[in-house]
Parts: C-alpha cells; structure tokens; sequence
C-alpha cells in the first residue's frame, strides 16, 4: 500500500501513515497536501490527488524521542549505502567489534558492508587486520531518522528530509570520496 509522509505544522517530518489516510487529513482540512502522488481517486462528487506529504495545520507537540532504531535500512541510509571499509555498494551489516568478541549490536558498532569485506573480516576485528573506519559510526539524530527507520520511502519526501537530519540523500551515491 502506497505511504504518505507526514510533516508537523513547522514542516517538522513526523511519521508515515497510508495514503488514504493521508487524504482524509487533507479532506476534513487537518492537513494540506504539500506534494501530490499524481495519482486521483474519483468520489461521487469529485476528483482528488492522493498526496505523497502532507503538513499538519495545527503543531502537534512531539512528547517523546526515544533512541531511533537500528534497522538495516537506517544503517545504509547513515552510511551512504556504502561499505564502511572498501566503499563497494553494501549488501550486509557488519559488528566492528564482532559479536563473538564481545561486540554489542548498537549504533557505534554497526555499519554497513561489502559482502567480500564482511567474509574477509569474519570474526576478526578491523586492528587485527590493519583496517581503518572511514567514519567513526554514531547513532543518528534529527527527525528524518524516524522517517528512514520505516523502512518506507519515496523520492518525494527528500526534499522535506533533508533539511532535518538527512542531507546526504541529496549527495549522488558516488560524490562521497569527494565531499
Ligand atoms: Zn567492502
């Protein structure tokens, strides 16, 4: 099912809902459509653009942030979908420290991997083979985080991502090296 991305009434990404429900903000004018699907639903009366974002007319108070949770897909998104170490397309998640060596599986030491550096390095840590990290990996912060942790997304939400934690998805997947 297609997924709407929602924004605070301060453009503030707060979360994803379906997109029907979506329309239904926009319809009973809890919310405005920022950007459109290009897609329509035809109603007894009249014909409506299923949105891809919409933003809240009234700021909802956002009470609690816990931690934002370590997924696959936010690993790649922190790291730029690149092996940490050889900077190949990731395929797998690596521990830097490996589990068997007492490594935790939490943010500062997951990142995402090669499968060739991933079998190279088995269980065996980046010191014992002389390799280095090109960043030291840190849990990510902003908004936009919650967002990329879905699981969900969609080429229309990156511009309302961007700006609250996520910039790099506006960076080419090969300007890395360079930036
Ligand atoms: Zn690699």
């Amino acid at each position: 099912m297609p997924h709407a991305l929602v924004l605070n009434a301060t453009y503030e990404p707060l979360c994803v809902v379906p997109d029907r429900r979506a329309l239904v903000l926009v319809l009973s004018r809890k919310a405005v459509a920022v950007a459109d699907t290009g897609s329509v639903v035809h109603s007894v009366r009249r014909v409506v653009t299923v949105p891809a974002v919409v933003r809240l007319n009234r700021y909802v108070k956002v009470v609690h942030r816990g931690p934002v949770p370590l997924t696959r897909r936010a690993v790649f998104a922190r790291d730029g979908g690149r092996c940490v170490y050889c900077t190949a397309p990731a395929t797998s998640l690596d521990h830097v420290v490996p589990r068997s060596r007492g490594g935790l599986h939490v943010w500062e030491n997951v990142v995402s991997a090669c499968h060739r550096c991933n079998r190279i390095k088995g269980d065996r840590t980046i010191s014992d083979l002389g390799w280095r990290l090109r960043v030291v990996p840190r849990p990510p912060s902003g908004p936009a985080w919650r967002i990329l942790g879905t699981g969900r997304s969609d080429p229309r939400w990156v511009p309302f991502l961007a700006p609250f934690g996520a910039a790099h998805l506006y960076a080419p997947a090969d300007a890395s090296a360079s930036a």
